[in-house]
């Protein structure tokens, strides 16, 4: 233990980091000496083994010897960002002040020394420890109470790298989904809840970052939101919930904690509209891979596929637009209206495109430099994006007849800062180093002053020798040197006989005598001895006068920060639509129609992934329909699609799928055309033999996802189950999946697509009238079997499992004795129980009465007891009740 009393008294720099490690338990302390972070004691242990460095000892504490690790100063972002991604958290501690300054205190003084920063995983700027195409988030959630008294949660998100923060509320249930949605690098939970929502942490990749009661206390939120925005109500930031004001604020309060030395620049939270998004569980998203693969990479998912934006800032947008679909159809349409426009003008989108492709991460760059992290490449990123973000808004308030998206982005970029972006390019020069403190940045002839220093910085010599000439000519002494040597410094040097001379009025008021040397005099002059001091200090002078230019162009982005912002988010939305109707050209998308009817129904739909993997192969993907619509049915039908394995089943689910995500997302579709009912919510389903990538790959885990379903979709919900029921015995596993047919029919009367390979499924049509059979076809052809992946109405008349397993290289001996199996097997089938089942077993009891009878009132009064909401007084009332209701 590190803080443990020692009776050996430890050096006093041991006393000064035990000292500073105390005060930062959870945290890796980067201890900086010199050029380099140095780690001790557990610190070194571990961060040696995650970073593979040696570890070494400096000197002994309590009579042991001290580990240590080190890592140099130069390359800590990389480090960092492995030890970020190994779940660590690093304190940074510097030197706060000059070593000299130690010195002069005297005897055992350290130099003062003191965390600056805590670098954790939501709270990441530099691009070295950033994906550039993906947000960073930092989220944090706060429960309280609704207006109706339920269980709310706050949920708050800020992305530190752009300052972007949001604030929403969503009830219990809906927590899950949404973390899910947000992917955030890191999550604030009060510490009295971690263990609660174990199991709704877990389904997120963030690292879980426990809140004391005092970050997260609602008391406290209202003061310190309006402390850090300057105002003196949050009023004005819309009408926030209490759940929401303490999240917003617990982000605040925990930024102040980690960015000791600065405060990151945030736009005021921006609520979001609940309600407004597709909910979509972290199973469907994975299970879908919309934003990542199941592996982790963002290769191979629909985000990739459709993703044709030329900046980091349009794909970072495009994910989140992925990540959270619309709901309603005019804020869809809107964005559909926009990638239109770019569709039917081929000549502006390219010309688009190329202008936004010369604009970098204005974003990212605006927010380091407002942040004191930024450096001369900042700048230029932010001056390049103004220049580009000028010829844009030209050239769209040029359009006539723009859509509304569309204009509105034209007139944000024609507001942009064009006079900072002016002040950028008349101040920088063409190359940039990395960090200010190199100097060389600002531009010869901008500012006369750090011209004449460079010049005699770097033209010394020319001046000098200019001086000299000057001299010789004023003394008429032809051999007059200037010289320069360690002891003297420069120094004006004459022959003997003409040195004497020099002595002498008129020139003895001007050279002073400093030495004699066997034949030659030597002098100074005031004007050489202030040549001299220029010279030497020259370099630092420019780099000074560089520094404050630097950090007077900052206050001039920070000032301009929210101006900035406003035009980033317009060249990331310009970016998106105009990438939008790039890939609908280039793929073949449709623009979908998106109401608010229960509709489904698309013409010759792909599958997005799977179109674009198999044309790499050179062969052609077979689109299909899909209707899912029953007029007048206050819900959708459910199509059960039964066929051999591999001819295309799940392919054919997921594209359904995917192709509602894409359309409320804003985006065109791979399809003939497309009509789509908005979907409130998407549930998707893998049984559990596919399951195994996800690593828990148990029946049970199926059982659970599929009870979340049954129990929350409903009329407006698109849900989608793949081989639901085969992690089990036969019998079990038909039962199962037979009973949540008739559930999905009767109950949630959603719109549903469901794929198995119980081929007795298919009988249940007989009975729900909006179930419909659908298989994959398949020929024969000369005994082999030919998947043609099309999707039919009807049902297919043999499994083709024997075929496949042919197709798969099973031994010829093991297929012929299978065949023989097969058919014994068949011929017993015929007096199956089945056909008995589906005529006399009574459809779902439980769900046809409440279809017909309305629900069963004790239930209904079950439901509408919120426990967590009662007095104890109310519970025992509410308990009479339910007795008397028998
Ligand atoms: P199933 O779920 O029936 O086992 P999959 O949907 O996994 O089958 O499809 C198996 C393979 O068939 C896919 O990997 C893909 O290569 C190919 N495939 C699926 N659908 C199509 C299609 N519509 N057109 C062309 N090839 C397809």
């Amino acid at each position: 233990d590190v803080s443990a009393a020692s009776s050996a008294r430890p050096t006093p720099m041991m006393e000064q980091y035990l000292e500073i490690k105390t005060a930062n338990p959870d945290s890796l302390l980067f201890y900086r000496m010199g050029d380099f972070y140095e780690m001790f004691f557990a610190d070194a242990e571990a961060a040696s083994r995650a970073l593979g460095i040696a570890l070494t000892k400096r000197g002994k504490h309590l009579g042991e010897d001290i580990p240590m690790c080190g890592v140099p100063v130069d390359r800590a972002n990389d480090y960092l960002q492995r030890l970020i991604a190994f779940g660590f958290r690093v304190a940074v501690c510097e030197q706060t002040e000059d070593p000299k300054e130690a010195k002069k205190r005297g005897g055992k003084s350290v130099v003062r020394r003191d965390v600056v920063r805590l670098v954790t995983p939501g709270t990441l700027t530099e691009d070295a420890l950033l994906e550039p195409r993906r947000a960073n988030l930092l989220a944090a959630l706060v429960r309280g109470r609704g207006a109706s008294g339920g269980v709310r949660f706050g949920l708050a998100h800020v992305d530190v790298s752009t300052g972007a923060f949001a604030v929403t509320e969503v009830a219990a249930d809906g927590l899950a989904p949404a973390l899910a949605r947000l992917e955030a690098a890191e999550v604030l939970v009060p510490d009295a809840l971690v263990e609660e929502l174990r199991d709704q942490l877990a389904e997120t990749r963030a690292a879980v970052t426990p809140a004391p009661r005092e970050l997260v206390d609602p008391a406290r939120a209202e003061a310190r939101l309006s402390a850090h925005f300057g105002v003196a109500t949050t009023d004005g930031f819309g009408a926030l919930t209490k759940p929401e004001l303490a999240a917003a604020a617990a982000i605040v309060g925990y930024l102040e904690r980690t960015q000791l030395a600065s405060r990151p620049p945030l736009s005021r939270p921006v609520r979001e509209g609940r309600g407004e998004i597709m909910e979509i569980d972290a199973a469907t998203r994975a299970n879908l891979e919309l934003t990542r693969r199941l592996s982790g990479e963002r290769e191979g998912s629909l985000l990739d596929a459709v993703d044709r934006c030329v900046t980091a800032g349009g794909s970072r947008l495009l994910g989140m637009r992925i990540a959270g679909p619309l709901l309603r159809p005019e804020a869809i349409a809107r964005r559909h209206d926009a990638v239109a426009a770019f569709v039917e003008a081929p000549d502006l989108r390219r010309a688009v495109r190329a202008a936004l492709a010369s604009a970098p991460d204005l974003a990212r760059a605006a927010q380091r430099v407002a942040f004191g992290r930024g450096g001369p490449r900042d700048l230029a990123a932010i001056r390049d994006a103004l220049a580009a973000a000028e010829g844009l808004g030209a050239r769209l308030a040029a359009l006539a007849g723009a859509p509304e998206e569309v204009t509105a982005i034209a007139e944000a970029l024609a507001s942009a800062d064009h006079a900072l972006g002016r002040e950028l390019a008349a101040t920088l020069g063409p190359d940039l180093p990395l960090l200010k403190r190199d100097g060389g940045f600002v531009r010869a002839g901008s500012d006369a002053e750090l011209d004449a220093t460079r010049a005699l910085r770097d033209e010394s010599r020319k001046v000098i020798a200019q001086l000299q000439a000057a001299y010789a000519d004023a003394t008429e002494i032809r051999t007059l040197r200037i010289k320069h040597n360690n002891v003297l410094g420069y120094f004006i040097e004459a022959p003997q006989a003409h040195g004497e001379r020099l002595l002498k009025a008129p020139h003895g008021e001007t050279f002073v005598h400093r030495q004699t040397m066997a034949g030659a005099m030597r002098f100074t002059t005031t004007e050489l001895g202030d040549l001299e001091r220029r010279i030497g200090e020259a370099g630092d002078a420019a780099l000074r006068i560089e520094l404050d230019t630097f950090e007077q162009l900052a206050a001039h982005v920070t000032e301009g920060w929210a101006g900035l912002r406003a035009t980033a988010d317009a060249l990331d939305a310009l970016d998106v639509a105009a990438g939008l109707a790039e890939v609908a050209i280039a793929e073949n998308h449709v623009r979908p129609h998106v109401d608010d009817s229960l509709d489904f129904r698309l013409e010759g739909a792909r599958h997005p992934v799977v179109e674009v993997a198999l044309r790499a192969g050179g062969k052609p993907f077979v689109p299909n329909d899909v209707d899912l619509s029953a007029p007048g049915a206050e819900g959708g039908l459910i199509q059960l699609v039964t066929g051999p394995n591999m001819g295309g089943k799940s392919t054919y689910l997921r594209q359904a799928a995917l192709c509602a995500v894409l359309a409320q997302a804003g985006a065109f579709v791979p399809a003939a055309s497309a009509h789509i009912g908005a979907v409130d919510r998407l549930f998707s389903r893998v049984g559990a033999a596919d399951d195994l990538a996800r690593g828990r790959s148990t029946f049970m885990v199926e059982m659970v996802e599929t009870a979340a379903i049954l129990n929350s979709a409903g009329p407006r919900s698109l849900v989608i189950l793949d081989e639901i029921g085969r992690g089990t015995a036969t019998f079990d596993g038909l039962s199962i999946a037979w009973a949540t047919i008739e559930h999905l029919h009767e109950t949630n009367r959603c719109r549903s697509l469901f794929a198995t390979h119980f081929h007795e499924l298919t009988a249940l049509a007989r009975r729900l009238e909006r179930l419909r059979n659908a298989t994959v076809r398949v020929a024969e052809w000369k005994g082999e079997v030919v998947f043609l992946h099309e999707v039919a109405a009807g049902v297919a008349d043999r499994s083709y499992g024997v075929q496949v397993a042919k197709l798969a290289g099973l031994p010829a001996s093991v297929v012929r004795r299978a065949k023989a199996v097969l058919d014994e097997l068949e011929a017993a089938d015929r007096a199956s129980p089945v056909e008995r089942i589906i005529d006399e077993l009574p459809l779902f009891a439980a769900a046809r009465r409440v279809a017909e009878e309305g629900p069963d009132p004790t239930v209904e009064a079950l439901d509408a007891i919120d426990p967590d909401a009662l007095t104890p007084r109310e519970a025992l009332d509410a308990l009479y009740r339910l007795k008397n209701l028998r």
